[in-house]
Parts: C-alpha cells; sequence; structure tokens
C-alpha cells in the first residue's frame, strides 16, 4: 500500500560542492517540495546544500522543519528563517527525530554526514523498521561509483537484488518524486535461508 507523502526528509552536505549545478538542484528540489505541498525536514544548518534547499523551499512558500543539534551552533550554524526549528541534543536523537517527522527521504550530494544519514534510513528499510522511500538524486553522476559498488554488493552476494532496488535513483527530481509517491515497499524477507548455513 503506498502511503501519502506529506513530508520528506533530504539529507546533503554542509558544502556546494565545486560545480554550481549542485547548489541549483538543492535550491529546485527545495522549490519543487514546495510546489507539490510537500514539507521539507532537514538537518536545520544554513550553510551548503541544506541551506540551499531550505532557502528554495522558503522563497517558494514551503513549510520547512529544521532538526538541529544545539552542540553544532558554532559549526554549522542553524537557519533562522525557518517555519519550525527543533533543537536536539545529539547526532542520534536528529536522525531519530528526522525520520519520525518525514514518509520519505532523498539524499542529495553530500560527504561522510550525508552517506551516515542515507544508509541508516536504508538499514531501516531493509530490517521492516519502517516501509518509506528512500532516493538518491543522483545529480551529475555524483553517486555514479557508489552505484557501481552497490551493485558489486548483489553480484559477489552480500545484498539481495531485492533489498537493492529500495534505493530509488534518479537524476530527475520530478521522477524521483512521482517515484516516491509511488512506492509500495518489498516485504521484509529472513536474512537467509536454512540451506545457506
Ligand atoms: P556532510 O555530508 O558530512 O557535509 O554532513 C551532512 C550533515 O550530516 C551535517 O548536518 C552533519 O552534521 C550531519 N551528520 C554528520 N554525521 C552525522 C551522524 N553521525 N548522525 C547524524 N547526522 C550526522
Amino acid at each position: 500500500m503506498t502511503l501519502k507523502i506529506k513530508k520528506i526528509s533530504v539529507f546533503c552536505g554542509t558544502h556546494y560542492g565545486n560545480n554550481g549545478i549542485y547548489r541549483q538542484q538543492a535550491l529546485l528540489l527545495g522549490r519543487r517540495l514546495a510546489g507539490r505541498k510537500i514539507g521539507l525536514v532537514y538537518g536545520g544548518a544554513r550553510v551548503g546544500l541544506m541551506g540551499a534547499v531550505a532557502d528554495g523551499a522558503l522563497d517558494a512558500g514551503g513549510q520547512v522543519t529544521g532538526v538541529f543539534p544545539g552542540f553544532l551552533e558554532d559549526l554549522e550554524i542553524a537557519h533562522k528563517g525557518l517555519s519550525e526549528l527543533i533543537i536536539v541534543d545529539s547526532m542520534h536523537a536528529r536522525k531519530t527525530r528526522m525520520n519520525e517527522l518525514c514518509d520519505g527521504a532523498i539524499a542529495l550530494p553530500g560527504g561522510y554526514g550525508t552517506l551516515e544519514e542515507l544508509f541508516e534510513m536504508l538499514t531501516w528499510a531493509q530490517l521492516g523498521l519502517h516501509s518509506k522511500p528512500v532516493a538518491i538524486l543522483n545529480t551529475a553522476g555524483y553517486y555514479d561509483g557508489l552505484l557501481e559498488l552497490i551493485h558489486k554488493m548483489v553480484n559477489i552476494g552480500f545484498l539481495k537484488e531485492k533489498t537493492r532496488q529500495m534505493l530509488l535513483v534518479d537524476d530527475e527530481i520530478d521522477v524521483i518524486l512521482d517515484r516516491m509517491e509511488a512506492y509500495d515497499a518489498p516485504g521484509v524477507e529472513k536474512w537467509i535461508s536454512e540451506d545457506e548455513l
């Protein structure tokens, strides 16, 4: 059964990257979410692509919730113009709260923090702890190397093909959002069958 998508968590870098297309696409994603009346949930910072996605949504009249760990104030600087800013105590609390608030998640280009957030949502989906769509916006092929590794995980037998398909990937924002709105999570299977033991 498909879920109605009311809010999406966006994970992305605290930098802009060295090609202006990443910032443009982050701004555009914010605008497209606002256009579809989908609320944005994100890490609450005003720096890098994080700030850009929030600004894009706010400029287009969207609803934006930031979930910000108080101790990061010196490093990431909280965005002061959000619809709502929730201050939490830790990184774990941030991810838990972002998951509670959203109906799906999208990763844009980013670094360690972005990947950590993306893979936690995916591993929770793999375990059946949620059935929300998780997607990568693969702007300018940023994630091609990672996607190659994920295919290798399947070929070598560390990841099931069905589980790989839980990760939605495209470089077009509207295609990603349409696929998320139509997403129907596959059932969770046992990790390993008796004859594989
Ligand atoms: P980055 O992709 O490294 O630029 O980081 C993107 C966001 O992920 C930043 O807001 C980081 O604070 C956040 N982040 C980094 N590590 C973690 C973590 N372990 N749990 C939750 N968020 C994190």
